[in-house]
């Protein structure tokens, strides 16, 4: 008898403790079940532990009143994996950023390199591209720029490549990346095996289309390629940036896509808010004849180290030197239809290096939530975070258990969080100064730890975990 009360007050004082943190009387916003509504949010060893109308108890409480309590938003794109590229994505709102289109080769010491170090959770795919760079033996720095561009496998290669993929899924990369643009010599032998790899073993693929098919005349041709490996080995397909692949064959590419997920295709997309795009001006993007397949002459494309418009000569010149190049593609109007699109998420494409790179690192999400939410009133806010959180979590959840937790506000989860001002939040960043963090966004949480706090970093604080397969 005197156990059992003992067991019973122990079990009371358990229940009465308080929880770690609690952010209360925000407006709390799931994209999952729905929930939009003031609410208090209790969180213990890093998870939500409870969603309640009625006031909680935290050793820690923030007064998020008037504030939009999210999921934190989860970039499928973020090239840039370091400590200036994690501050930006978390001043953004984005809680897990993820290389997955490139992706690396090897996976483990990826990982190795950012554990226990990391602001935001991380993570990478293994990368077609930087495998064949390494069995081919191409110079270039992160993206092909000889070998890996102009020369075909032979089949000793082509196996090395594929087990260099099949070794990176054993070790936990997040599916498989492609960009068939920087290795146009690519064929389809080689493909076809690395389709069927990530068809047996159900991983997704994260695919930056062929070259020669960006925009008119060649948006069909492309996703038919990728839609068709995908029907004959079953691999899980998501095509990157299709704002930027299709410009204004935007309707027929989603037209496709929504057809051939209606017969049953597992393909999925996703775009970055911005009108223009960026990569290495030495790659195989810019051979002969790219002005055609681009639609754009030299004054549409921007040297990022100095923010010249280029010229015949210049071209020439920093080619040769290799470095960033943003191209002036798509219009506003274009991406009013993506950003708007119910079945494109927002994914950021980012990269920041020293300072420099496009607004996307850093702007992405805020910019969806003020300019496309707010300003433009394109979207609602419950399906912008919707495009921004959940839709990424359940690319990958399939492959990594821990996306089940991630992306959503219920019991249970990460406590992974953005809290944000509906009539604050926006987007700094520009062409020209491009690591301008967000504003309006003063609380960011990794794993229930804050990251942001009144709208700044928290310095010395590593939350972030690495997401993987298992
Ligand atoms: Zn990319």
């Amino acid at each position: 008898m005197l156990r059992l009360f003992a067991l019973i007050t122990m079990s009371l004082v358990g229940n009465a403790q308080p929880f770690d943190l609690v952010l209360q009387g925000g407006r709390v916003m799931d994209p999952e079940s729905g929930l939009d509504a003031i609410r208090n949010v209790g969180i213990r060893q890093g998870k939500i532990a409870a969603i309640s109308a009625r006031s909680l108890k935290g050793t820690k409480t923030i007064d998020v009143k008037g504030l939009v309590v999210s999921p934190g938003f989860i970039d499928l794109h973020s090239h840039g994996q370091t400590p200036e590229n994690y501050r930006l994505k978390a001043r953004d709102g984005v809680t897990t950023a993820l290389e997955l289109e490139i992706g690396v080769s090897a996976v483990p010491p990826w990982y190795q390199a950012r554990e226990g170090k990391a602001l935001i959770n991380y993570g990478a795919s293994i990368g077609h591209v930087p495998a064949r760079m390494t069995v081919m033996k191409d110079t270039g720095d992160w993206l092909p720029r000889d070998n890996a561009i102009t020369k075909v496998a032979t089949r000793e290669e082509q196996i090395a490549i594929r087990e260099l993929l099949r070794q990176g899924l054993r070790d936990g990369g997040l599916g498989i990346g492609f960009g068939f643009s920087y290795t146009p010599k690519a064929g389809t032998e080689e493909l076809q095996e690395l389709f069927e790899l990530a068809g047996q073993t159900k991983s997704p693929t994260f695919i930056h289309m062929g070259h020669g098919t960006l925009g008119e005349p060649g948006i069909a041709a492309a996703l038919h390629e990728v839609i068709a490996m995908a029907a004959v080995t079953g691999a899980p397909v998501h095509v990157v940036h299709i704002g930027a692949s299709s410009t204004s064959k935007f309707d027929l590419a989603m037209k496709i896509i929504a057809d051939a997920r209606a017969h049953g295709i597992d393909i999925t997309t996703e775009a970055y808010p911005y009108i223009a795009g960026m990569t290495r001006l030495e790659t195989a993007i810019f051979d002969a004849g790219f002005q055609e397949k681009l639609g754009i002459t030299y004054k549409d494309m921007m040297w990022v180290e100095t923010g010249e418009r280029l010229t015949a000569e210049t071209f020439e010149k920093y080619r040769k030197q290799g470095g960033l190049v943003a191209t002036f593609t798509n219009t506003e109007e274009m991406i009013r239809k993506v950003v708007a699109h119910p079945n494109v998420m927002i994914a950021s494409d980012g990269i920041m290096e020293d300072g420099k790179g496009h607004p996307r690192a850093a702007g992405s999400y805020a910019r969806v939530l003020g300019l496309y939410v707010r300003e433009q009133q394109l979207l609602t806010l419950m399906d912008a975070i919707r495009k921004m959180s959940l839709m990424p979590a359940q690319r990958l959840e399939t492959v990594s258990p821990t996306m089940r937790n991630k992306g959503r506000i219920k019991v249970g989860a990460d406590a992974d969080l953005a809290v944000f001002d509906a009539v604050k939040v926006i987007d700094r960043a520009t062409y020209e100064k491009a690591n301008l963090p967000s504003e309006g966004i003063p609380f960011v949480l990794v794993g229930g730890e804050l990251v942001v706090r009144n709208g700044q970093i928290v310095e010395g604080v590593t939350p972030g975990k690495g997401i993987r397969t298992r």
